[in-house]
């Protein structure tokens, strides 16, 4: 084998009632359809030039040296029910290279399985693959993906498809439904190693668990205030696929706005719009309180643990509505916005519901001048604009600011799909272009004018699905 990885698997380490160990499961054909090389050289991998061997690895049939494949145990609020055991039940943390996770996903049954098949089919796959790696080109904190191999076999879905398996990178796929597992078991000791594994590797400086909580909160309020500012509807924010670390994970339903609106839903099985584009910030509230719910056993005074842990909570969403201002302000060419800059952002949202006007583009023409042309009651926007300009002559560079906080690409979920029926009938030439497009989202390269423009109705996606 000439690919190296130097894995130090400090997961498997930990009781191992947090996993269970179990291979992947080999596939009959696996045939490597993208990898991230820049990726793989800034985790220190090496050898990673022999493709053939890449598909057998991350297809999940070769088990590279120093892996050590586990599958991780968790709970978890699925639209807020309580589900005592979840569980990787399609995927294999194969270990941990450079202080990160390195998973296959798709790649089989495990105990945590149910009645899944532990497979993925290529759409979900690719899917993740641009969307995360869009969103580590938008500067929010993501997972990674590393690689994608196509299995040769087909996954029974709705219809047979082509089946495929992903593998991505995290800080670790450690969630707030992992501390739920244990405290929902009253598992203390196991609770206790979890906490101390977890400061150790994501929150050195938290010295006890409401520090920990505390952070935890900061990392998450940021990573939903950046979801929002790019039109960011992850869909599924059930405690389990809320990544302790503040990374977002676990792409299933996920979807850009086109046209703005605060209550837009695309996810099929997000009946009641509970994860709304606008409600992520008091869902992640509440997953908090629910992490913060786990840690009370840690504490020797359970009174006491349970004040100080909902007043941390209590704190979110003003925390939340400090960062959005900033991030909104910072969307207008303000570069450290006041309060009262938030009523001046709030009325253009309002015009954009009132209009259906894109949230990209009309964000993005702010800076060109041409925002105006986005709206089709221009006189409303006159006036709104009108004060706008007042703001902004206060300020040094406007332009700049905007421009840093606007892309003008983001995939289009029209887009999305379009790359994925293409890969079906075997045609990967969309998929690489969107992923050269989506690597520098806040350029306006000509040559990808076409991936600017919202969906013609035709075009339109109504409905995301999680892709199981
Ligand atoms: P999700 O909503 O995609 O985060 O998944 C919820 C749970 O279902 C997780 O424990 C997954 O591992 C499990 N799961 C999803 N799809 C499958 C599948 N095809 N086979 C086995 N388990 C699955
Ligand atoms: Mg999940």
């Amino acid at each position: 084998m000439t690919l190296t990885i130097p894995f130090d698997n400090s997961y498997a380490r930990l009781p191992d009632r947090l996993f269970a160990r179990v291979k992947p499961e080999p596939v009959r054909g696996p045939e490597l359809l993208a990898f991230n090389h820049p990726l793989a050289a800034s985790l220190g991998m090496t050898g990673d030039d022999d493709i053939e061997e890449l598909a057998q690895v991350f297809g999940g049939n070769l088990i590279p040296t120093g892996a050590e494949p586990i599958a991780q145990l968790y709970a978890g609020h699925q639209f807020g029910h309580w589900n005592p055991q979840l569980g990787d039940g399609r995927a294999v943390l194969l270990g941990e290279v450079d202080g990160q996770d390195l998973q296959l996903k798709g790649s089989g049954r495990t105990p945590f399985s149910r009645n899944g098949d532990g497979r993925a089919w290529l759409g979900p796959v690719l899917r993740e693959f641009v969307v995360s790696e869009a969103m580590h080109a938008l500067g929010i904190p993501t997972t990674r993906a590393l690689a994608a191999v196509a299995t040769g076999e087909i996954v029974q879905r709705e219809r047979g498809l082509p089946g495929a398996v992903l593998a991505r990178v995290a800080a670790s796929h450690i969630r707030v439904g992992t501390f739920q597992a244990l405290a929902g078991r009253q598992d203390l000791e196991g609770l206790r190693a979890l906490y101390e594994h977890v400061v150790a590797r994501h929150y050195p400086k938290a010295d006890v668990p409401l520090a920990f909580l505390e952070a935890v909160i900061e990392a998450q309020a940021q990573l939903v205030t950046k979801w929002m500012s790019v039109g960011f509807i992850h869909g599924v924010m059930n405690t389990d696929n809320c990544a302790i670390s503040g990374e977002t994970i676990d792409y299933g339903p996920c979807a850009f706005m086109d046209e703005y609106h605060p209550l837009m839903v695309f996810s099929s099985i997000d009946q009641q719009g509970r994860y709304a584009y606008a409600r992520q910030a008091e869902i992640i509230v509440w997953n908090m309180a629910q992490l913060a719910s786990s840690l009370v056993p840690l504490m020797p005074d359970a009174d006491a643990a349970v004040a100080d842990f909902t007043k941390a909570v209590h704190a979110m969403p003003a925390r939340l509505e400090a960062l959005w201002t900033a991030a909104l302000g910072r969307k207008l060419g303000i570069a450290e916005a006041r309060a009262e800059d938030l009523e001046l952002a709030a009325r253009l949202l309002k015009l954009m519901t009132d209009q259906s006007a894109d949230f990209t583009n009309s964000f993005a023409a702010l800076a060109d001048g041409t925002a105006r042309d986005q709206f089709t009651d221009r006189a409303a926007f006159d006036a709104w604009a009108q004060d706008w300009q007042a703001r902004i002559a206060e300020e040094d560079d406007p332009e700049g600011v905007m421009r840093a906080a606007n892309p003008v690409l983001i995939p289009r979920n029209h887009r999305i799909e379009e790359m994925i029926s293409a890969a079906v009938e075997g045609d990967l030439a969309p998929f690489s272009r969107l992923m050269q497009a989506y690597a520098a989202p806040f350029t306006a390269d000509s040559e990808f004018d076409d991936l600017r423009r919202p969906p013609a109705e035709s075009e339109r996606v109504h409905r995301t699905f999680c892709g199981t």
